[in-house]
């Protein structure tokens, strides 16, 4: 296997699918070369040195039902750390309404809640999760492409108000900062019920007590140590602007002038990217349309250190849920050895986050920072800003994940994975039956065997 020799695969993009397919791929015999846009491994997996220790602001949190996941960390030697203390701060949180604090204990008879008598305990933060669990229509994640399903692929919203809540509990209970859509009225059902349904096998797999595990020494390590068995390695800094299929083999185009000619091509690139980048022939139907139109969700996060321990000062959780800029603003404790709180991630998704997104980083950290202050004066000039990541702003994603409105899984799900002649698509959007970083993986899986299968 030589530099001058055309390999057999081009793998398009170092992410964890890209990385999964192109190992598959080599162990089959195959000559692969990874053509990567940053100047980095992992993709959405972003694993940042700091002084406060590896903050994550990427993919970090592995279900303790990922097979592939962990299979992969075991054989790369990436050793799992038990997450279960870390994500105790995703669960106490204390909840800012309209600018005001509203205490865990006080929220159950508060005349700002919303939700119906069996639910008022839930926190916002747990209601949609608990309610798409326990109302769940699918069996498995998998039913959610199954067609008998079809007719779930309506607005969450509908579904929600077809159990009789209210519009006030819609909003509070979804909408505040939403993981997919800009509201419960832009997502599917049938993606909701697919998440939950992952979720509930995630837990009945999970050893007692243990919610989920962590990668130590940062997430990044895995497509590192993965890359690091590539023969040919990784080709950083190489854009891909142009896919050409003439149907004796496939020539890849990149930003730059660099040029591949290979037999076939996986592309792991995200469809916010994709859709920039030219297919000779290009996509048509539904695929085409899919690519165009599927919606990634916009996910900006803050990362701040802490000066001293404020919450021990005011006796409050560490962790907050706002309906403000702060978001999902979570105590991070980015080694995995203790608990303490060493730094704040705000998560804010959606409409918040394009507006972050809108600003200067230093202005969003003030604007966040100001509402964390004005809440919580214990944490008075005791925050410091490190820095902003905005996945919805980043060229090589264009969002965290992808996220399905209404209509778009019966519409799109199946036929936006089919190979396009020699070009065989995989990525987190693609995954049938796992999310996340599990679900990259088996994306992945499946576009090697494809390729496996053309001989
Ligand atoms: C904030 C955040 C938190 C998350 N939390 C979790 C979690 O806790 N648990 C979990 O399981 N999952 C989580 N995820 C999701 C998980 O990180 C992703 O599902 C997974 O990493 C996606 O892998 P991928 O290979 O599909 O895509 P990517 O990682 O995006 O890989 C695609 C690759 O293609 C490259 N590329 C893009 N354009 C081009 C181009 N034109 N030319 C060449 N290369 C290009 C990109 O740079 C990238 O490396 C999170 C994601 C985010 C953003």
């Amino acid at each position: 296997m030589s530099a001058g020799r055309r390999p057999d695969v081009v793998v398009l993009g170092a992410g964890l699918s890209g990385l999964t397919a192109a190992l598959m791929l080599q162990e089959a015999g195959l000559d692969v070369q990874v053509v990567e846009a940053r100047g980095r491994v992992g993709g959405r997996i972003r694993s940042v040195p700091t002084a406060a220790g590896t903050l994550e602001s990427g993919g970090a949190t592995i279900g303790a039902g990922y097979r592939r996941v962990i299979t992969a960390a075991e054989r790369h030697g990436v050793g799992l750390v038990d997450a279960t203390p870390l994500l105790r701060f995703f669960r106490e949180q204390e909840l800012v309404l309209d600018g005001g604090l509203v205490g865990r204990t006080e929220w159950p008879d508060h005349p700002a809640n919303p939700f119906p008598e069996r639910d008022r305990d839930l926190m916002p933060w747990n209601f949609a999760r608990v309610l798409t669990e326990r109302e769940n229509p699918l069996d498995t994640p998998e039913d959610w492409l199954d067609p008998s399903y079809a007719r779930r692929d309506v607005p969450l919203r509908d579904w929600m108000k077809g159990l009789g809540l209210s519009e006030a509990a819609i909003r509070v209970g979804y909408d505040l900062n939403p993981a997919f859509g800009r509201d419960a009225a832009d997502v599917s059902a049938l993606l909701v019920f697919f998440r939950a349904a992952f979720s509930a096998s995630q837990r009945r797999a999970a050893p007692e007590g243990v919610v989920g595990f962590n990668l130590e020494g940062g997430a990044t390590r895995l497509p590192e140590r993965m890359a690091a068995g590539l023969g040919r390695g990784v080709h950083f800094d190489r854009e891909v602007r142009r896919i050409e299929d003439d149907g004796r083999g496939v020539t890849v185009r990149c930003a730059g002038g660099s040029v591949y000619r290979t037999r076939r091509v996986v592309c792991s690139l995200p469809f916010p990217v994709l859709r920039q980048v030219a297919l000779d022939p290009p996509l048509s139907g539904l695929q085409g349309e899919a690519v165009r139109e599927l919606p990634s969700q916009p996910v900006t996060q803050l990362h701040f250190g802490v000066r001293s321990p404020f919450w021990e000062a005011d006796g409050l959780a560490p962790s907050l849920y706002t309906d403000g800029p702060a978001g999902m603003f979570a105590a991070a404790r980015p080694d995995s050895a203790s608990i303490e709180v060493t730094g704040f991630t705000a998560w804010v998704m959606g409409d918040q986050a394009r507006r972050l997104d809108a600003l200067p980083a230093a202005e969003a950290a003030a604007l966040v920072t100001r509402e964390i202050e004005s809440v919580r004066p214990a944490a008075r000039n005791q925050l410091e800003f490190i820095g902003l990541k905005s996945w919805g702003a980043d060229p090589f994603a264009g969002g965290a994940w992808a996220t399905f409105r209404p209509g778009q899984v019966t519409r799109f799900a199946a036929a936006m994975r089919v190979a396009h002649g020699r070009v065989h698509f995989c990525g987190e959007h693609l995954a049938t039956a796992s999310r996340g970083m599990e679900g990259a993986m088996e994306s992945g899986e499946r576009a090697a065997r494809e390729v496996l299968e053309c001989g």
